[in-house]
């Protein structure tokens, strides 16, 4: 099973750049997950390739208009006729927003389990209001206010990713890890056993697993 993304950006180099590389990268090359990005602008109808538009009413800025984005998701097949078409509870449309339910390890755990995700990255003031029309949910990565939704979607993917079977080498580096079962890790140390002074716990060191396990019980931060 692939998991697809589909993310809609005016910034698609910004996604390609990133993803490219590491774990999205290995991830992509061996068809655990597949990154699709779209480019708003491709979508736009105006000669100018115009996606964004001065607000009715007045005020500060620009705002990404509807229609791009609407034509974007049609061509998706996810909306038609000015509606959202829900036929499929695997398939999640997402927008960034920092308004938005705050993201987590609970919703990335969720989210890992569908066959597609689709990411709306804003910009510049936001979205004109009848775009949350077709979207299933409002996602925030915290409570600051970003140039875009890149960052907060990228941040999305690589940690659904990463809860998909065979995305990581080491299962078990799942299992023990911060925020899986509310238990919070261990301290850890590789090479070299003495940094200026700065040593190592001599139980790591001691090849008596029992003892290890123990100390990393006692020594699980919290
Ligand atoms: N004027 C808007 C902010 C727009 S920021 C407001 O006050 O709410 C431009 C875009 O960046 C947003 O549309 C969103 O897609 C993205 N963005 C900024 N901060 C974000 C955050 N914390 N989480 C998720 N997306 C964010």
């Amino acid at each position: 099973m692939i998991m697809n993304f589909n993310i809609l950006t005016l910034f698609p180099d910004l996604i390609h750049n990133y993803s490219e590389m590491s774990i999205l990268g290995r991830a992509q090359k061996n068809d655990k997950i597949k990154i699709l990005v779209h480019n708003i602008r491709d979508f736009s109808l105006d000669k100018h390739k115009r996606v964004d538009d001065t607000p009715f009413g007045g005020g500060p800025g620009m705002v990404l208009q509807v229609e791009p984005i609407y034509n974007c998701l049609e061509s998706l097949g996810l909306v038609k006729n000015g509606k959202r078409i829900k036929k499929d509870r695997l398939k999640k449309i997402v927008i960034m927003d920092p308004d938005g339910k705050q993201f987590n390890q609970k919703l990335a755990k969720q989210f890992s389990k569908l066959d597609d995700l689709i990411l709306i990255c804003g910009r510049y003031e936001g979205f004109d209001e009848r775009v949350y029309n077709f979207i299933d949910e409002k996602i925030s990565i915290g409570d600051y206010v970003l140039a875009g939704g890149e960052l907060p979607a990228l941040a999305v993917v690589e940690a659904t990713a990463r809860l998909i079977p065979g995305v990581l080498g080491n299962v078990e580096s799942l299992e023990e890890e911060t925020f899986v079962e509310g238990a919070i890790e261990y301290p850890q140390f590789t090479r070299p056993e003495n940094f200026m002074g700065l040593k190592v716990p001599p139980v790591l060191l001691s090849g008596d697993h029992k003892k290890i396990k123990q100390w990393r019980q006692k020594n699980t931060k919290r």
